[in-house]
C-alpha cells in the first residue's frame, strides 16, 4: 500500500516535470518568435530608412548595421599588391608581377579602335572594359581614330622610355612626364595610353577633346577613370595626361567621379569604411554595392550575390560585395 503510494507519487512528480519542462519549452519558444519578429521589424525599418529621399539624391551612403559574415578569406602579404584597386605612384611602387597573365589586346579586341602592335597587353576585365567604351563610343559619335599606344609595360620597358624622354627634355623634367622604372602605372596592366591615329598615315596626341571628349566623360561608367588630371597633380605628382587611362572598375570609378577623388584620395577614403565599422554603399544600373577596408591578412565577407577583393598596395585590401536589388 505504501509502495503503491510511493509509486504514485513519483508518477506524479514525473509528470510536473515533464510539465514543468513543457511549459518553459513554450516560453521559450514563444519569446524566440517576438524577438525573431522584432528584429524583422527593425530590418524593415532599416531597409525604408535607406530608400528615404536622402538616399536617392546622394547615391553614396553610409550605414551603420554591420551584417553577418558569410566566410573569412585568408591571404598574404603578396595579394596587397594585385588587384584593380591598387595604388601605384612615386610613394608606393608597382611589386613586378611576372606570374600575372596580360592579354594582347590585339587578340581580344573589337573593331571600334585600333592597337599599335600585338604586344600590347592588359589585363583581361580593362580589355573587356575598354572594348564596351569604345564601341559605345563609336555608336555615339561615329568612326574614330584611337590607337592604344601602350598598356602593360616590364620595368626594362619603362627604363628605356625614361632614357630616352631625358635624352630630350632632361632628367628634371622627365621625371614629370615618366615615371621611375617600378612606380609606372602601366606595370599594372590595368592602364593604357590612347593616340590619335588618322586615316592618311599622321597621328595626333589624344587630348580628349571634339568628338573624344565623349570618352573622358563617360569612362567612369564602364570602370576607368582619367588618372592624371591637372588639378590633382599635387596628389598624384604627374602632369595632366588625358590620354592616360587607368581602370579600377565599376563602381569605384562612379564614386570617384562623384567625388572628385583621384587614386590617392579615394584610397585614404576608404580607410573610413573598415570591415567592423560603417561600410560605404553605392547603387547603379539595378545593383547595390557595399565597400569596405580591411588590413588583413584575414578578410571578411559578407553576404552578398558577388564579390571582389583587391589589394590596396599600401597595406590592406578592399572588399566589394555586390547585389542585384530586388524590383
Ligand atoms: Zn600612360
Amino acid at each position: 500500500m505504501q509502495q503503491k503510494r510511493k509509486k504514485r507519487q513519483n508518477r506524479r512528480n514525473l509528470l510536473r516535470t515533464f510539465a514543468g519542462l513543457f511549459s518553459m519549452l513554450l516560453i521559450l519558444g514563444a519569446s524566440y518568435l517576438a524577438f525573431r519578429s522584432m528584429s524583422e521589424d527593425e530590418k524593415a525599418v532599416s531597409s525604408s530608412s535607406s530608400n528615404s529621399q536622402e538616399k536617392e539624391n546622394s547615391a553614396v551612403s553610409a550605414q551603420g548595421d554591420i551584417q553577418k559574415w558569410a566566410e573569412i578569406k585568408t591571404y598574404t602579404e603578396e595579394d596587397i599588391h594585385g588587384g584593380a584597386l591598387i595604388l601605384v605612384n612615386q610613394k608606393f611602387p608597382c611589386k613586378e608581377s611576372s606570374g600575372l597573365e596580360m592579354l594582347s589586346i590585339y587578340n581580344y579586341k573589337n573593331s571600334s579602335y585600333m592597337v599599335s602592335d600585338k604586344n600590347t597587353a592588359l589585363r583581361k576585365p580593362a580589355i573587356l572594359a575598354l572594348n564596351d567604351m569604345l564601341e559605345d563610343f563609336e555608336k555615339a559619335e561615329g568612326p574614330n581614330d584611337i590607337l592604344v599606344c601602350s598598356g602593360y609595360r616590364t620595368f626594362d620597358y619603362q627604363e628605356t622610355l625614361l632614357s630616352r624622354e631625358e635624352e630630350e627634355k632632361g632628367a628634371q623634367e622627365a621625371s614629370t612626364w615618366v615615371a621611375t622604372p617600378g612606380y609606372s602605372e602601366h606595370h599594372t596592366g590595368y592602364a593604357l595610353d590612347f593616340n590619335l591615329l588618322h586615316e592618311d598615315g599622321t597621328s595626333d596626341s589624344y587630348t580628349g577633346t571634339g568628338i573624344y571628349q565623349w570618352v573622358n566623360d563617360h569612362a567612369p561608367e564602364y570602370g576607368y577613370i582619367v588618372r592624371y588630371e591637372s588639378e590633382k597633380a599635387e596628389f598624384t605628382g604627374i602632369q595632366y595626361e588625358p590620354w592616360h587611362f587607368r581602370y579600377v572598375g565599376v563602381p569605384h570609378s562612379l564614386i570617384m567621379e562623384k567625388n572628385n577623388f583621384c587614386l590617392e584620395e579615394y584610397i585614404q577614403y576608404l580607410r573610413d569604411y573598415p570591415a567592423d565599422g560603417e561600410h560605404l554603399f553605392f547603387e547603379y544600373g539595378g545593383k547595390e554595392y557595399e565597400i569596405y577596408y580591411v588590413k588583413g591578412p584575414e578578410v571578411p565577407i559578407g553576404e552578398a550575390d558577388s564579390y571582389l577583393v583587391s589589394g590596396d598596395n599600401v597595406d590592406g585590401f578592399i572588399v566589394t560585395l555586390e547585389r542585384e536589388i530586388q524590383a
